[in-house]
């Protein structure tokens, strides 16, 4: 069934790293001496995804959609806070066409991750791995990505609006 319309989305997100927390990475656990600290796991490259798709769908935000004083959400998976936001952007008829993001991190080398990140993410947003691209910089050892107090990530996301009843 041919789709209505393409709508293009972007997201940014910051979390502040810290010992004594898990590294997680869309979706993927990664061996450091620190962690990112928030409400949920503070997988900064899915919410900067989620943001995207929930602003390419025109459904607002990552914080209207799973706001972070909802105790439901503590230590929540962001790979469970993706597969609601693929649920409402389902409900409202839309589906993925790709997503381009950017982890900003200046250490662990992230290049070996990439892969098993893309893997995941596409699964869970119901694409072909080559329809998700995740790249990772530094910030040249400036500001707060480089000086290791936290990591940021920035996504794209494009979404085709379907007719109704697409996935029946
Ligand atoms: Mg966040």
């Amino acid at each position: 069934m041919a789709g209505t319309g393409l709508r293009i989305g972007q997201g940014y997100d910051v979390h502040r790293l810290v010992e004594g927390r898990r590294l997680i990475l869309g979706g993927v656990d990664i061996p450091w001496e620190k962690g990112l600290l928030g409400h949920s796991d503070a997988d900064v490259l899915i919410h900067a995804i989620m943001d995207a798709l929930l602003g390419a769908a025109g459904l607002g935000d990552i914080g209207k959609a799973f706001p972070d004083n909802d105790p439901a959400l503590e230590n929540i998976s962001s790979v469970v806070l993706l597969d609601r936001t693929m649920a409402l952007l389902n409900e409202a008829g839309y589906r993925v066409v790709n997503v381009d993001a950017t982890i900003v991190a200046q250490r662990p080398k992230l290049a070996p991750y990439l892969p098993a990140m893309r893997a995941l993410l596409a699964r869970h947003m119901g694409v072909a791995e080559g329809c998700v691209n995740v790249k990772a910089t530094t910030e040249e050892h400036l500001g707060f990505t480089g000086d290791g107090s936290g990591m940021a990530a920035q996504a794209v996301a494009l979404l085709e609006q379907m007719e109704k009843g697409w996935q029946k």
